[in-house]
């Protein structure tokens, strides 16, 4: 049971349930997705029915921001607690990295991933980065085709909200990877 908050609905789940259930989509047999609405997206998608639809379509909707919080706490459906992207992206990879999984980074200025790749492999040892791939490109069915040649378990794509989502909800299923999590600019924080 998802907690709708203007149009959006939010899985009620802590951090820990959460990568729980992400690491489990890895058994899967499909292209399941993460989302981390702040309250902006959540704006957009009451005006934008497409980019609504790809944010409900996610297999697991988390609260970013303290604001997406507060608001259900108000509307009287309180939310468990804040899952902020970029730290359900860190325990995913350390959970990644004892698994010996595989990750594509896809999105930023070129040279970003790259970067985010070198420090992220030091920094979970274990973790296998499949490749990477900026987020300024114009077809997307060669990048798509790209991450499945990849063999990637995993893709971060981090192309800003909500282009990641419609990317991921229209792009998911090519690449052949189980789970995909839209992360806005967490290659920039992970780059340094
Ligand atoms: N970006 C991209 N392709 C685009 C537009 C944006 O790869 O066509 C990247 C941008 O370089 C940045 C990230 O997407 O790394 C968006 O970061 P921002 O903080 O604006 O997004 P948010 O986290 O607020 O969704």
């Amino acid at each position: 049971m998802r907690v709708d908050v203007l149009g959006v609905g939010f899985d009620n789940v802590t951090m820990d349930e959460a990568v729980g259930r992400a690491v489990k989509f890895l058994d899967g047999d499909q292209a399941r997705y993460v989302v981390t609405p702040n309250p902006e997206i959540v704006e957009v998608c009451r005006e934008n029915p497409a980019a609504r639809a790809a944010v409900n379509g996610a297999a697991l909707v988390l609260p970013d921001g303290i604001g997406v919080i507060k608001g259900a706490a108000m509307l009287g459906t309180p939310l468990k607690e804040r899952t902020p992207g970029i730290e359900f992206a860190a325990r995913l990879m350390k959970r990644m990295a004892a698994e010996g999984k595989s990750l594509f980074l896809l999105g930023a200025k070129p040279g970003v991933a790259e970067t985010a790749a070198q420090r992220l492999a030091a920094q979970y040892p274990g973790l296998q980065i499949a490749g990477v791939h900026d987020g300024y490109f114009r077809e997307s069915d060669p990048v798509a085709a790209e991450i499945a040649h990849s063999g990637a378990d995993v893709v971060f794509v981090c192309l800003g909200a909500p282009k990641q989502e419609l990317w991921m909800a229209e792009y998911g299923p090519a690449t052949g990877a189980r789970l995909l999590c839209g992360l806005g600019g967490s290659l920039d924080v992970f780059a340094g």
